[in-house]
């Protein structure tokens, strides 16, 4: 009988579950609403109800092995514990690992959503199971996971792979973490949109100060407003690629990974943005490095959350047992 593991992607709006084999086959996937109401007090049980229900049906119950989660906040992924995830209202230390185990008798593993994401496109997407890749997501913020000789980088504190923190310009916008010029200030969504806004303003008959005029200019209407060629909105595209170009460069230069990975919401603009950075990136990497990395984008969407968390699980298990 096949090994199965269950996959969590724990986000601030929907939870997601999957079963999934030991190849990475997606055999029954599910979702339930996230309930960060009272300090989240009720996401845990609601997701031990939600797998409890799921293992009612399932007549192989003894063959899933372990769990697996990629959760927001800190991760504590020794101890199986995650705190400071103000998205879902968790601000004191949640004991998932204890609840969850002591529920199911099987293993829990946990890790933060940005490292399971890179697990998991490493695994069936675009990592092509590949021992270095790096994974970067970008989004709302700027996350990364960093995959060295087949494993994830944590750091000793678990910020390893902060690649939105990557300072990319010492005397640019302040950021959330409190510094000034990170990546994220520039290449997140919202960095886009105040660079957007600010290119709009200086050339107010472009297309995008036409459209800042209708709506809050977004990502989509800017990567959308380039690809037809309107005149600011390259201008955008090509500052934000620039420093994109310039924050991957270090990470190219000092892991040298086979794939640097990009998913997130604004990598559905697609091959447009990798050939924009691509303008840029390889004269800002060394020699070698420039032959033998290379830019791609993310291919699993959605479910590298869950596909990921599948994968924490089979190779946590796998350590357990001491094989490897
Ligand atoms: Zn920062």
């Amino acid at each position: 009988m096949d090994d199965f593991y269950i996959g969590i992607d724990l986000g601030g709006t929907t939870i997601k579950f999957g079963l999934i084999n030991n190849d990475g086959l997606v055999k029954e996937k599910w979702h339930i609403k996230t309930n960060s109401d009272n300090l989240g007090e009720q996401i845990l049980p609601d997701i031990i109800n939600s797998i409890e229900k799921h293992l009612l049906k399932n007549k192989n119950r003894d063959s899933i092995k372990a769990i697996g989660m990629g959760s927001p906040g800190s991760i504590n992924s020794i101890k199986g514990t995650v705190s400071g995830a103000f998205n879902l209202n968790w601000t004191t230390e949640q004991p998932l690992k204890e609840r969850i185990e002591s529920a199911f008798k099987i293993p829990f593993f946990v890790d933060n959503d940005a490292n399971v994401a890179a697990l998991g496109e490493r695994w069936m997407g675009a990592g092509e199971k590949s021992n270095d890749v790096v994974f970067v997501t970008l989004g709302t913020g700027i996350g990364g996971g960093i995959i060295a000789n087949g494993h994830l980088i944590h750091g000793i504190a678990g910020s390893g792979g902060e690649i939105g923190h990557l300072i990319v310009e010492p005397n640019g916008y302040l950021c959330t973490c409190g510094n000034r010029g990170c990546l994220e200030t520039i290449a997140s969504a919202s960095g886009i949109a105040r660079i957007a806004d600010e290119i709009s303003h200086k050339d107010h008959n472009g297309k995008l100060a036409k459209a800042a005029q209708k709506e809050a200019i977004d990502a989509k209407v800017v990567f959308d407003l380039a690809k037809a060629n309107d005149s600011s909105a390259l201008k955008v595209v090509d500052q934000i690629t620039y420093y994109l170009a310039l924050g991957l460069s270090q990470i190219a230069d000092m892991l040298n990974p086979k794939y640097i990975i990009i998913g997130g919401g604004i990598s559905q603009s697609g091959t447009f943005l990798i050939d924009h950075i691509n303008k840029y990136f390889p004269n800002f990497v060394f020699p070698n490095v420039r032959e033998t990395t290379s830019l791609k984008l993310a291919k699993l969407g959605n479910s590298a959350g869950i596909l990921g968390a599948a994968y924490l699980a089979k190779i946590g298990l796998q350590k357990k047992r001491g094989n490897i």
